[in-house]
C-alpha cells in the first residue's frame, strides 16, 4: 500500500507522524519503506539510525547548442518554443540559461538542423538505506531512543540481526536548484535497498511505501502524492490549520485520491488539554474535527498532545511509545492502516531483496523529466 503523508501546511508533525507509523509498523513485523518526499528540507533520517547504502547523483539534461549546425536568426524555433525563456538569441546566436531549463526537451524537437543537443544540471542527491527498529518496550521506550539519538545520530543502535528493519530513502536538492520534481520522482522510483537476511520486515505480512511529502499544495506536493493508494493529510488544531487543511482537502478531491486526515497534537493550546488516555478523546469545539465531520472526510486518528512526546521529538527521539495516551493513538491509527493495507492493491516495487553483500556505492542517474 503506498501511502502518502501530507498536509496544507508545515509544521504539523507530518514527519513526525511519517516516521513514527513507519518504525511502529516495522517493529509489527511489516515490509515498511519509508521515502523522505521533502527534498528541499528531508528530515526524517534524523529520526532514525540510517546505515546508508546507496547514493547517487541526480542531473537532467540541460540544452547546448552546436554552433557549427545552428541555422541562428534565420531559424529562431528553439527560442520561440522554449516556454520557460530558458534561450534566447543574442546577436545572431542562441543563448542557454541551463538554471530556468525545465528539462522538457521541445527545443530538441523543432530544430531542424539536430544543433540542439544536450548537457547536464545537477539537480541533487537520492541515497537510499536501511534502518533498524528497536521492538516496542513499553513505557521505558522513550529513554531507550533518547539513549540511541543523544550518541551517534548517523550509527545504528547496537541490535541483533533479528531486529525488525525498515528501508530508507530520500532526496537532497542541490543549493540553488529550484526543480524538486525531477529529485522527488527519483527518490520514488529507486530501487528499495537490499535488506539483511533474516530481518522480520523482510517476509512481513503487508507491504507499506510510507511517503514523508513535502509541505503545501504546489507541484512538489502533487508529484509526491499523485499516484498514493491513500493520502494522509497531518493537521493541528488551529484556525490556520484548518484553512490549510482545506486546501490539502481540495487537492485531494480533485486528483480523486482516496485521503483521510490525522487530528495531531489534539487538545493543544486548550486551557484542559488532554493529558491521560481517559482525557484524550475528541476535545470540544476542535475546529478540524468540527469541520471533518461536517465535510464528512474520514478522521483516521486523533493523536493528543503530550508534553512527554514533544521532548521526545525535541531530541530526535521516536515518539509512538512515548506516552500511554499517545501509544495508544498510533496503535489505533496502525490497527487502521493494516485493515486498509489487507485491501489495498499490493506494493509493485519488489519488497525483498535480501543482500548480504550490500555495500555503500556511489552513481549518477538522470532524472526523468
Ligand atoms: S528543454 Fe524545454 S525548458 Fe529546456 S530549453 Fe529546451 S524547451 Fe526550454
Ligand atoms: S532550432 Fe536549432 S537551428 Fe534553429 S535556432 Fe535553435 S538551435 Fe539553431
Amino acid at each position: 500500500m503506498k501511502l502518502a503523508i501530507a498536509s496544507g501546511k508545515g509544521g504539523t508533525g507530518k514527519t513526525t507522524v511519517a516516521v513514527n507509523l513507519a518504525a511502529l509498523l516495522a517493529a509489527r513485523g511489516h515490509q515498511v519503506t519509508l521515502a523522505d518526499c521533502d527534498v528541499e528540507e528531508p528530515n526524517a533520517h534524523l529520526f532514525l539510525p540510517v546505515e546508508w547504502k546507496t547514493r547517487e547523483q541526480c542531473t537532467l539534461p540541460v540544452p547546448k547548442v552546436n554552433e557549427t549546425l545552428c541555422l541562428g536568426a534565420a531559424c529562431r524555433r528553439c527560442v520561440d518554443a522554449c516556454r520557460f525563456k530558458a534561450l534566447a538569441f543574442m546577436g545572431d546566436a542562441v543563448l542557454d540559461f541551463p538554471d530556468l531549463c525545465h528539462g522538457c526537451g521541445l527545443c530538441a524537437l523543432v530544430c531542424p538542423t539536430g544543433a540542439m543537443t544536450y548537457a547536464t544540471r545537477l539537480v541533487g542527491e537520492v541515497r537510499g538505506g536501511i534502518a533498524r527498529i528497536r521492538p516496542a518496550m513499553g513505557a521505558s521506550a522513550d529513554r531507550v531512543n533518547m539513549a540511541d539519538r543523544t550518541g551517534r545520530p548517523d550509527r545504528a543502535p547496537d541490535l541483533p540481526a533479528t531486529a525488525p528493519v525498515l528501508r530508507f530513502r530520500d532526496g537532497v536538492l542541490r543549493i540553488g536548484e529550484a526543480m524538486a520534481t525531477p529529485l522527488i520522482k527519483a527518490v520514488k522510483d529507486m530501487p528499495p535497498p537490499a535488506v539483511p537476511p533474516g530481518a522480520p520486515s523482510a517476509q512481513g505480512p503487508c507491504a507499506f511505501v510510507i511517503r514523508d511529502c513535502p509541505p503545501g499544495v504546489a507541484c512538489a506536493a502533487i508529484n509526491a502524492v499523485h499516484d498514493a493508494d491513500l493520502l494522509l493529510l497531518v493537521a493541528e488544531p488551529s484556525p490556520f490549520g484548518l484553512h490549510d487543511l482545506r486546501l490539502a482537502v481540495g487537492l485531494a478531491r480533485h486528483l480523486r485520491l482516496s485521503h483521510a486526515v490525522v487530528l495531531n497534537r489534539a487538545g493543544m493550546g486548550l486551557p484542559s488539554a488532554p493529558s491521560s488516555a481517559e482525557a484524550a478523546g475528541i476535545p470540544a469545539g476542535d475546529p478540524v474535527q468540527d469541520w471533518t465531520a461536517r465535510e464528512g472526510v474520514p478522521l483516521l486518528g486523533v493523536i493528543p498532545f503530550s508534553r512527554a512526546a514533544a521532548e521526545c521529538g525535541a531530541t530526535g527521539s521516536l515518539v509512538h511509545d512515548a506516552a500511554p495516551e499517545v501509544r495508544a493513538a498510533y496503535a489505533g491509527l496502525a490497527d487502521a492502516l493494516e485493515n486498509l493495507a489487507r485491501v489495498a492493491k499490493p506494493v509493485t516495487a519488489p519488497m525483498v531483496t535480501d543482500d548480504p553483500a550490500a555495500t555503500t556505492s556511489a552513481k549518477e542517474r538522470t532524472c526523468d523529466r
